[in-house]
């Protein structure tokens, strides 16, 4: 099977469930946010119109991850892969 459809000429991408289920997660985690979410889950690359860059963010780098308002515990020695969104609290010192 060529993944192309004889009657409609259409190509269907067929992933394995488990790689399809990954590439799910991955939009879902870079998605962007409508408001923050506050007291949840906050993945690296999504971002929310609250955003504040935090001190040393790159110039026009807007993700979750530069945040000021999200702890990803990046004071410790481990950060985080999800971190927690803490708005309107600043979670920088
Ligand atoms: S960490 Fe910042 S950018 Fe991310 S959701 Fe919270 S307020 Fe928005």
């Amino acid at each position: 099977m060529n993944g192309k459809s004889e009657a409609t000429g259409k190509v269907s991408l067929r992933f394995p469930l488990k790689e399809r289920d990954e590439i799910e997660n991955r939009r879902r985690e870079d998605a962007p946010l409508s408001a923050p979410n506050t007291e949840g889950n906050v993945w690296p690359k999504q971002v929310c119109p609250a955003f504040e860059p935090r001190t040393g963010a790159p110039e026009g780098m807007r993700q979750c991850w530069y945040c000021r308002c999200a702890d990803f515990h990046l004071n410790k020695p481990r950060s985080l892969d999800v971190g927690v969104c803490y708005w309107p609290k600043k979670t920088e010192s």
